[in-house]
């Protein structure tokens, strides 16, 4: 960037910015003493792990809530997510799954001796693309492993469509979807497995948390055996598991959440729709689309910057906002596909690559005050007119 521009961002930054830092998340944390309340009872029995009251009801609750059959609770969601590849005996292999996402998604497959193998994504979202997971099927595919990415779902009946025609389980990361419905019924109804995370970064959050949603009840009760260290009583272990289970500390942290849930979603639907109007003409940031048979949760807001329109490319606006203390998130840069230990082979990924370069969230979380949406777009609309004098 030029001189000029530099002097007259440091000079908006200075009258606009904001004197503390703003964060791209913050945890949705309930009042303190709700927390205790609800552990007290916990506290008082000596019970803190090991399928205490809170953890039992809690489980119950999201299952009510989120209209899932089964569902397990987990200590965090990678540990949930290596525990459905075991619970699925995937051993070895190729598994086909999207660049775009966290590391996490990918990481577990090197845990379980398995290996990633990339497809591109949507050329109209962030999602793996199904017309691009065919061609990628080989005989040592074991399985589909995709992402709602920000809690979009993915093209569920497509990907069901190729797998039960391979004879392939799917498995979803539906880490950042949590209460998503899709025409009108949980998207974790869809795969064989869900994984949600309750990461402090999260819409629900434990602390760190996750769980398991599945409609399969062998698939549930094997995924409750191996987070118990495969042991099914006091005298047999059946299996070698691990150690995922979600602690009475944790449990309370979520149990204490669960009133206040949609009142946060609503919060963020209004946050959205001031982002949305400030920002959707802007030329050169697409913002994402909201498909119309989907109640989203409004969990992440991501905005696509293109530089030949805006002026700015985003890692120059990425850095521009931190001059004015908006600290946004690159999700998902480096794509998982370039990571230095992800040495998968890998045909070109276009989509994802541009999504990769292109991509900011903004700063979205319940308490994030409306005025500070608004200054927060107001400060990108006149970054991009300063940048394109
Ligand atoms: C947060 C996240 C994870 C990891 O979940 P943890 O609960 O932090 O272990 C996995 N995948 C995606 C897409 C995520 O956003």
């Amino acid at each position: 960037m030029n001189t000029a521009f530099k002097s007259q961002v440091r000079a908006m930054a200075a009258s606009m910015g904001f004197p503390e830092a703003v964060y791209v998340t913050r945890p949705n944390l309930p009042p303190l003493d709700d927390v205790m309340n609800t552990l007290k009872p916990a506290w008082d029995r000596r019970w803190i792990t090991n399928d205490g009251e809170l953890h039992i009801r809690l489980e119950t609750e999201l299952a009510k809530r989120l209209g899932v059959p089964y569902l397990n609770l987990f200590c965090n969601g990678t540990v949930a997510l290596l525990t459905a590849l075991k619970v699925l005996n995937l051993e070895e292999g190729a598994v086909i799954t999207t660049p775009f996402t966290f590391p996490a998604t990918v990481s577990v497959l090197y845990w379980c001796g398995l290996r990633p193998v990339y497809c591109d994504i949507q050329p109209d979202g962030y999602n793996l693309d199904p017309a691009g997971i065919e061609a990628l099927i080989g005989p040592d595919t074991k399985a589909i492993l995709p992402v709602h990415v920000y809690g979009i779902p993915c093209d569920v009946a497509a990907i069901k469509d190729i797998a039960d025609r391979h004879g392939l389980p799917v498995i979803y990361d539906a880490a950042h979807a949590f209460g998503v419905r899709l025409r009108g019924e949980s998207v974790l109804v869809h795969g064989d497995l869900s994984m949600l995370s309750f990461h402090a970064t999260k819409v629900f959050t434990t602390a760190e948390g996750g769980a398991l949603a599945t409609g399969n009840p062998e698939l549930h009760q094997r995924a409750r055996v191996l987070k118990n260290f495969g042991i099914t009583g006091e005298e047999s272990v059946v299996a070698p598991g691990l150690n995922g289970k979600m602690n009475e500390m944790q449990a309370a942290l979520g149990l204490a959440q669960l009133d206040g849930l949609d009142a946060n979603t609503e919060k963020r639907r209004r946050l959205d729709g001031i982002y949305r109007r400030l920002l959707q003409h802007e030329p050169g940031l697409a913002l994402l689309d909201m498909p119309r048979d989907v109640d989203p949760n409004y969990a992440y807001f991501p905005v696509r910057v293109q530089e030949a329109l805006f002026g700015l490319n985003r890692d120059t606006l990425y850095e521009t906002l931190k001059a004015f203390n908006i600290q946004c998130r690159k999700y998902f840069y480096p794509l998982c596909s370039s990571h230095p230990w992800c040495s998968a082979k890998t045909g070109t990924l276009p989509r994802a690559e541009a999504a990769a370069d292109e991509v900011l969230c903004l700063p979205m979380y319940g308490q994030l005050p409306e005025a500070w949406a608004e200054k927060i777009g107001t400060i990108i609309k006149s970054l991009g007119s300063l940048a394109r004098i």
